[in-house]
C-alpha cells in the first residue's frame, strides 16, 4: 500500500477560473475515481458534492471550500435547479468548480440537465465521466453485468421518476421480456411494485437477484435472494438504501467471484455456478 499518489507525467487539463468540471467520483471506494477526477480535485477552488460522494474522497482537494448539495430521492426539481444556477454563480464568479457527483454524472444522476444549464448560461464545461454503481459496485460483488453464458445486453433502469414514483414511463412488460440482465437504481423504496411488475410480466419468481447496497465502500452488504422472493428479503433485513439491484442469472457468478469474501479467507461456494462442465474459456 502507498500513501500518496503522483498523477503520472502529463499534460493533464487546466482547470481555468470560470469552468466547471462535472465529474463522476464513482460508487465509494476512493481507488475508483479517474485520474482526471483526481486532477480535478488538485486544482478546483470549490467542490460540490452529492450525497452518495464518499467524503474521503474529499480529502484530495484539502485547499478547496467544500460544498454539500446533496439530497436524497425524489425531492423538488426546484433544489436541483438551484444547484445548477449556483454553479454558474460560481462560475461567473471566477471559481474553478468542481461538481462531484456520484458514480458517473451522466447515470442517472442529472448531470446531463446541470451541464445544458451551464451551456445554456454560457459556462464552459468538462465532463469526466466516472464508475457507475450498475457497474463497479456489482463488480465489487463478484457479479459481471455481462457474461458470454447469460446476458448480451444488459439493461439499466431506474425505480423512481422524477416525481419519486416508480417510472410510469417504463414497459415493464418489454423490461421484464427483453431484457436478459436487469439493473435497477434507486430501486429499494418502490422494489414491491417493480418485483411485482416483472413477475407480472413473466419474468419467474425463481430468477436469481442480487441486492447489493453501499457498494465498494466499508460498509458493503450483499443479499442474494430470488425475483419472488426479494421484496420480503429485504424487509426482514437491515439493509438500505444505496442499493442495486440485479436480476439475472449472472448473479449466480457470484458463488465463483466473491472476491472479497475469497480476501477474507472464504472459499468459492461452487466453480462452476452456471452448470457449463467445461472449462470456462472453452467456446
Ligand atoms: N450517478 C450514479 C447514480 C445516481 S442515482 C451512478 O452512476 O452510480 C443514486 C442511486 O445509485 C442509488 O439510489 C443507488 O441505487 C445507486 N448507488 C449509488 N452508489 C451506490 C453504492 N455505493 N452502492 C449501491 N448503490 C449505489
Amino acid at each position: 500500500m502507498t500513501d500518496s499518489l503522483d498523477l503520472p507525467n502529463g499534460p493533464w487539463p487546466t482547470l481555468e477560473p470560470g469552468w466547471v468540471w462535472l465529474c463522476g467520483a464513482g460508487p465509494g471506494d476512493p481507488g475508483l475515481l479517474t485520474l482526471h477526477a483526481l486532477n480535478a480535485l488538485r486544482q478546483a477552488d470549490v467542490v460540490i458534492y452529492d450525497a452518495l460522494v464518499e467524503p474521503r474522497i474529499l480529502d484530495w482537494a484539502p485547499l478547496a471550500e467544500h460544498i454539500y448539495a446533496g439530497k436524497r430521492g425524489g425531492k423538488p426539481s426546484a433544489v436541483q435547479r438551484d444547484i445548477s444556477l449556483r454553479l454558474v454563480d460560481l462560475a461567473a464568479a471566477g471559481k474553478r468548480v468542481l461538481r462531484l457527483k456520484g458514480g458517473d454524472p451522466f447515470v442517472f444522476g442529472r448531470g446531463g440537465e446541470e451541464a445544458q444549464t451551464l451551456v445554456q448560461h454560457g459556462v464552459p464545461i468538462r465532463i469526466i465521466p466516472g464508475i457507475s454503481a450498475g457497474i463497479g459496485g456489482l463488480a465489487y460483488a463478484g457479479i459481471p453485468v455481462t457474461h458470454r453464458d447469460v446476458n448480451q445486453s444488459v439493461t439499466f433502469v431506474t425505480g423512481h421518476d422524477q416525481s419519486g414514483l416508480t417510472p410510469s414511463s417504463l414497459n415493464w412488460k418489454a423490461i421484464a421480456q427483453g431484457s436478459q440482465v436487469i439493473v435497477i437504481y434507486m430501486g429499494m423504496k418502490h422494489v414491491e411494485q417493480i418485483t411485482g411488475a416483472l413477475i407480472d410480466a413473466g419474468r419467474p419468481a425463481s430468477e436469481p437477484c442480487a441486492v447489493v447496497c453501499a457498494a465498494t465502500t466499508g460498509d458493503q452488504q450483499v443479499l442474494e435472494t430470488t425475483l419472488g422472493r426479494m421484496a420480503e428479503d429485504i424487509a426482514a433485513s437491515t439493509l438500505e438504501p444505496p442499493a442495486i439491484l440485479c436480476v439475472g442469472r449472472s448473479v449466480l457468478m457470484r458463488q465463483v467471484l466473491d472476491w472479497q469474501g475469497m480476501l477474507a479467507g472464504e472459499r468459492p461456494r461452487n466453480l462452476d455456478p452456471l452448470g457449463r462442465g467445461r472449462p470456462a474459456e472453452a467456446s
